[in-house]
């Protein structure tokens, strides 16, 4: 079997949003290092990757946001189109490093499809937020829609996206909503109490497409339990009943209890399980065929290294004990550039993610969320909403 594709460089840290903004481009140094000390990395080649090209970013964006995002650094204000906030603050060589994480996604989308790996991940990807002609959560151009879409261009005609982000992958929706190639699939915190404000179970796509955007809306305060009975009452039977022949799951790890920017409260043991999850449903419904990418995470050294480990060990099938020592090398490094950080000592948050299967009788915070998804889409995959089996 072909190994895993592994994409990195350090020319990727150069999307970094500058001063305090939350999106720290630490948060992947941190992960590769500690990745490394662990062994996960060890005899594993690292994919470098190229800008994408304009043509291939005009498979989602428009030529009027690219020439927009290209002069903003010159322009300096009032260049609109979402540029220029505090959430997308403009940054020298804006749209080359933000070419080069299209084009780091793309990578790893191409070395699927030409056949030399059935695995790859981006850790560096996952920008889902952004739109066609326009910035939006700390994302400027989307690598997971122009992957997915080149995708569809080579090979590909039925593409399952799953996104575990906390927030709604509203961009990658809006980019397929009328695509019935694309099924995607969103678990995030309630948009009543959490930015964009999208993702309510009832956005299910439109016309041919109707079924193939799913949302589950998570009350704030679900922890890895409730979380992951949403997940399996939903998520299997659709990716069954679509079979699609790729799984390409968006990984942000700001779901995490400790996240600074919202309320969902799973741990690193959950995001561990759910990769392990995710990696059992790429085998058994998409052909083992799995691309994986990161996303948000804010919690910069407790959390974020730490999950995205996980994620690289659980990709090349080399899974990390969750009583695994933090290597002390790690632990050094951090000390000596955060000495009032609190570090994590081991793998695992020692949370207990043992779940209970939906359809049990029992009635537990998340199951509104549960039955309106499901009445929402499984009628048009003609599946039961009511029936568990289903
Ligand atoms: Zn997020």
């Amino acid at each position: 079997m072909e190994p895993p594709a592994v994409i990195w460089d350090s020319a990727l840290l150069r999307y970094d949003l500058g001063g305090d903004h939350p999106f720290n481009p630490v948060r992947l140094q941190l992960t590769i290092r500690l990745a490394a000390e662990l062994g996960v990395l060890d005899g594993v080649p690292l994919l470098i990757p190229e800008a994408a090209s304009d043509t291939e970013l005009r498979r989602v964006h428009a030529d009027e946001y690219l020439d927009a995002v290209k002069q903003a650094p010159m322009a300096g204000w009032d260049v609109d189109h979402g540029l220029g906030t505090d959430d997308n603050p403009i940054f020298t060589d804006m749209h080359d490093a933000s070419a080069l994480v299209v084009g780091s996604t793309l990578l790893a989308a191409r070395k699927i499809a030409e056949g030399e790996a059935r695995r790859a991940v981006n850790i560096a990807g996952g920008l889902h937020h952004a739109m066609r002609e326009r910035a939006a959560g700390f994302c400027v151009y989307n690598d997971c829609a122009v992957a997915i879409s080149w995708l569809l261009d080579h090979g590909f005609d039925r593409i399952a996206y799953v996104d575990t982000d906390v927030h709604h992958g509203d961009g990658v929706q809006a980019a397929f909503y009328d695509d019935p190639r694309v099924l995607t699939i969103s678990l995030h915190q309630h948009p009543f109490t959490l930015w964009p404000g999208t993702g309510y179970s009832a956005e299910t796509g439109t016309g041919q497409a109707d079924g193939a955007a799913v949302n589950i809306p998570l009350p704030p305060g679900t922890r890895d339990p409730g979380w992951l009975r949403a997940f399996h009452a939903v998520v299997p039977s659709l990716l069954e009943e679509f079979q699609p022949q790729l799984l390409v799951t968006q990984c942000g790890v700001d779901s995490h209890e400790e996240d600074p920017l919202a309320d969902l409260s799973l741990s690193v043991d959950g995001h561990r399980t759910i990769y392990a999850t995710l990696r059992e449903f790429a085998e058994r419904y998409a052909g083992g065929k799995w691309l994986a990418v990161g996303g948000g995470g804010y919690q910069l050294i407790r959390v974020v290294p730490r999950s995205w480990t996980h994620l690289l060990a659980t990709v090349l099938d080399r899974d990390v004990a969750p009583d695994t020592p933090i290597p002390p090398g790690w632990l050094d490094m951090v000390r000596e550039a955060a000495p009032q950080a609190e570090l994590p000592l081991t793998m695992s948050d020692g949370a207990d993610t043992a779940y209970r299967a939906w359809g049990d009788g029992d009635d537990d915070p998340v199951d509104v969320a549960i039955r309106d998804t499901r009445r929402a889409v499984f009628p048009l995959h003609g599946l039961d909403p009511d029936d568990p089996r289903d």
